[in-house]
């Protein structure tokens, strides 16, 4: 017996979770992810950072219109609590800072800092070395799971369902509805939701559709002790003016990246020994932190399209087929704007008021910006071979 919703969502990302709570208000959801746990790949694996100013113009816009509903929580764990972010530069790199300083999407958002205001907030930076930064006003860390599990209760509040162990394998459409094979499920739904992470073309392909050029792409995360004697916790986090590596304390340890972007296909990232050397490297030549061990690292998949803006929208060609993906390294801190966008994109009502003032258009997130015009829909592919619960941090 097939089980009728009106839209299966695949993935339990905070991408899928999010629509998935929205829509919930007034359709009957359900959500499928392949793992025995939601949020398993990016969005468990992420730096948890709430930086408005990074990535491009779209993104900006969707960290800022994302910021009210983080603060205007009154109920305990905080989605979020105060962390500065400062954006550092050596001396041949103050064109950086300058050009960043200059865009209007970011001027409004930060301070400038000399050398040694930087070394005021984090005094084992090397004088001489770090000469200037740009300081965030409105940067946060993020508690990641409040966030995903908020979303995942919402949706079950409202008669959502979550089906985890359940690979979507197959996706065909009839000329009316979508039938879904999912593990050992067989559901029908108008409309499903690609919310696959670094597996949205995968998916895509699956139904049918032509995939838009998602790129995942591995990022390492190194954790070790703070240096002795030195209380890290106030810290801002510190960000590369050219994003070669950052660092940030991350429940009384800190936190470094070598800020690797290394293309690889869809698959449960783990660390590359190399980038883990990297980070401590990086970090090194700036700033005075012995690391004697490295107590953990892990990597996970940032997925990018190719304009590094994500990929939200009916499908052109395939009826009823939803992309909500390429989320970068952004999804977390846009998810609330990015699930209410699209959830109002799903109800074909368009852009919400508040982001289409900000400048963000339907065209620019389009799936159809990638695909060949007038070019046909491909045969779906059925040889999807799930990862069946392999998955680990
Ligand atoms: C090291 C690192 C640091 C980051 N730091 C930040 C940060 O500071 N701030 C920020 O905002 N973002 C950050 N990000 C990015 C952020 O984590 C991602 O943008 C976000 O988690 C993407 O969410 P998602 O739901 O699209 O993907 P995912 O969380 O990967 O979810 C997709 C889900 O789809 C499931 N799936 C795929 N195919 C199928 C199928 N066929 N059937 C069923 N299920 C399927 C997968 O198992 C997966 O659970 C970081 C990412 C990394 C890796």
């Amino acid at each position: 017996m097939q089980a009728q919703y009106d839209v299966v969502v695949v993935g339990a990302g905070i991408a899928g979770a999010g629509v998935a709570a929205d829509l919930s208000r007034d359709h009957r959801v359900v959500l499928l992810e392949q793992e025995p746990q939601p949020a398993m790949h990016a969005t468990g694996r992420s730096a948890a950072l709430f930086s408005e100013i990074y990535g491009n113009a779209c993104i900006r816009a969707l960290s800022q219109a994302s910021r009210g509903f983080f603060l205007d929580r009154d109920e305990e764990p905080a989605f979020v609590t105060p962390r500065g972010c400062i954006h550092i530069a050596r001396q041949d790199e103050l064109a950086g800072i300058e050009a960043l300083a200059s865009e209007p999407s970011v001027a409004p958002f930060v301070t400038a800092l000399n050398g040694d205001e930087v070394r005021a907030l984090v005094p084992v930076l090397f004088p001489g070395v770090v000469v200037a930064a740009l300081s965030e006003n409105h940067s946060y860390d993020l508690d990641v799971d409040a966030i995903h599990q908020h979303f995942l209760r919402q949706m079950r509040g409202n008669g959502g369902v979550l089906h985890c162990s359940s690979p979507v394998t197959r996706c065909m459409h009839d000329g009316r509805a979508w039938t879904v094979h999912a593990g050992d499920r067989v559901l029908r739904a108008p409309i499903v939701i690609n919310a696959a992470g670094a597996w949205g073309d995968v998916l895509a392909k699956m139904a049918g559709a032509q995939p838009v050029g998602l790129q995942p792409k591995r990022r390492t995360a190194v954790i070790v002790d703070p240096p002795q004697g030195v209380d890290s916790a106030k810290w801002p986090a510190v960000i590369h003016i050219g994003e070669k590596f950052y660092f940030k304390p991350e429940a009384g340890k800190i936190l470094m990246s070598p800020a690797d972007e290394t293309p690889v296909d869809p698959h449960d990232a783990y660390p590359d020994e190399l980038d883990v050397a990297i980070a401590v490297d990086r970090v090194q030549q700036v700033a005075d932190i012995a690391v004697r061990r490295v107590e953990h690292s892990w990597a996970g998949l940032r997925t990018f399209a190719p304009d590094k803006t994500p990929v939200v929208g009916y499908d052109s060609r395939v009826p009823g087929f939803f992309w909500l993906t390429g989320q970068g390294g952004y999804g977390i801190q846009t998810a609330p704007a990015l699930s209410e966008l699209a959830a109002s994109l799903v109800r074909r009502r368009g852009i919400p008021d508040a982001l289409a003032a900000a400048g963000v258009t339907q065209a620019e997130l389009a799936p159809a910006r990638f695909q060949a015009p007038g070019g046909a829909s491909s045969q779906p592919e059925t040889s999807y071979e799930p990862i069946n619960g392999q998955a680990s941090r």
